[in-house]
This record gives structure tokens, C-alpha cells and sequence, in this order.
């Protein structure tokens, strides 16, 4: 399977281009956030459906003025273009790689799903971050799923938290705090909604931040998260420990 590689959003001019830089982390004034690490800890590369391999994501992130990123490609999908076993190992190693040679500081994660989250499980120990999402049917109810699994697995994020009823959140939330789970502000689909980011907040439970960048323009596009930590008066410590 060939795909068509276009890192570069060479379709729109410099000046459109520009023209969106306002919803990109450096255009954050960091007022009463400047405690907050410029971070996109959820990034797709072209080892999954993102269409920047991993050093124009560095490049790019760098440009941009972060100072953390997570590289997060899917893995063992059921409904996407993802890492499997013959390209986990290159994954890692290339990550590995590009690490060091950076001044931003690089974590290597994966984002798993419910169903197939076992299979991931073998590498977990070479990974730095482990983000659990959903993109297809679960058994039962997405809550049950989720709080079962958190039990027994040592995931890091809840990526993307959606389709979730109001009155499944606090189940959630218990089985988080419980596991030290961080729940994700994704800026690209932007959940989970305001008033549910306000009382996981008073809740205590920690946040991640990411853009789920699967192009150039999209990576470091987390204004949004930082808009409502702002808004929301929180600092540093609301937001996952980073290593
Ligand atoms: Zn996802
Ligand atoms: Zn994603």
C-alpha cells in the first residue's frame, strides 16, 4: 500500500497559512499560564494515517515553539491506517533516534484502542506515554469499557473523550483518579465539552494536551486547550506530570 505523502500543505498559500497561526501554540501569551509547558502530546507521523514523518513533525514543533511533544501513531487498529507487529520495532527505534537530537523534548507513545490494547502491551515498557481511544464499536457501554480496562493497564491518557453521556463521567473519572489517568483536551475534535473539562477539574483528576495532528498545519493547534485552563484559572499541576 503506497500513500501519498503531503507533510507540506502545499495546496494553501503562506499567507492562509498564517492566517491560522492564531490557534497555534505560539501564538500563546502565556498570562497566567506561564507555569504550563508548551506541549502536543498527541501527533501522528506516516507510521500511522499522518502524512509528516517524524523529523517534519520535530521540525515543525520546533518552529513553533513547544517545548514537549509525543509522538502517538495508532496502533494495531482495527479501522485505521496504523502500526502492527512489522513496523512497532522500527517505530520505537526511529523515535528513539530522533530524541536526542532535538531541543525539544520527545516522548515516544502510542495510541492504542479498547479492543486490541493487548496486543500493545508487549512494547509498553519502551514507551513513554500510552494513550487509550476508541474509533469503532466496544462492547457494552464506552464507560464500562474504559473503566475496566484502566484497571488493569498501565495507561497514561484517555485520548479524545467522546460520545460520553453526562452521567457516565463520574464512573470515569473514580477509575482515573484511581490510576492516576489523565484525561486529554484534544483540540482538533475539541473534547470533552467545557462544563465537563470544569468538573473533571474540581474532581482533580489531571489533563493531557493535544492537537491529534495528522498534518503539518495541525501540530502544536492546542489554543483551544490552553483557552479554557486559562479560563478556567488552572496551573501547572493541573496538567499531567511529564517525564
Ligand atoms: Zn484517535
Ligand atoms: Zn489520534
Amino acid at each position: 500500500m503506497t500513500k501519498e505523502i503531503v507533510c507540506d500543505t502545499k495546496s494553501k498559500s503562506i499567507q492562509s497559512v498564517f492566517g491560522e497561526s492564531k490557534y497555534w501554540i505560539n501564538s500563546i501569551l502565556l498570562k497566567g499560564l506561564f507555569m504550563i509547558p508548551k506541549m502536543d502530546l498527541h501527533i501522528h507521523t506516516t507510521f500511522s494515517d499522518g502524512r509528516c514523518t517524524m523529523q517534519e513533525v520535530v521540525k515543525t514543533a520546533e518552529e513553533r515553539g513547544l517545548e514537549y511533544i509525543a509522538f502517538t501513531d495508532h496502533a494495531f487498529s482495527n479501522n485505521i491506517f496504523t502500526i502492527d507487529e512489522n513496523t512497532i520495532e522500527e517505530y520505537i527505534n526511529e523515535a528513539n533516534r530522533i530524541k536526542g537530537k532535538s531541543s525539544i523534548k520527545i516522548l515516544t507513545g502510542l495510541e492504542a484502542e479498547i479492543p486490541t490494547i493487548d496486543k500493545v502491551m508487549k512494547y509498553r515498557e519502551q514507551l513513554d506515554l500510552l494513550l487509550i481511544s476508541n474509533h469503532g464499536p466496544v462492547r457494552g457501554t464506552f464507560r464500562n469499557a474504559i473503566t475496566n480496562l484502566i484497571k488493569d493497564h498501565p495507561i497514561d491518557i484517555i485520548a479524545h473523550p467522546w460520545y460520553i453521556n453526562d452521567t457516565d463521567w463520574d464512573k470515569i473519572i473514580d477509575a482515573a483518579l484511581e490510576r492516576d489517568v489523565a484525561i486529554e483536551l484534544n483540540s482538533f475534535r475539541k473534547v470533552p465539552e467545557p462544563h465537563i473539562i470544569e468538573h473533571i477539574a474540581k474532581r482533580g483528576v489531571k489533563f493531557s494536551i493535544g492537537s491529534d495532528a495528522h498534518s503539518k498545519r495541525e501540530i502544536g493547534m492546542v489554543k483551544w486547550a490552553y483557552d479554557i485552563l486559562e479560563k478556567l484559572g488552572l496551573g501547572k499541576e493541573s496538567l499531567i506530570k511529564l517525564p
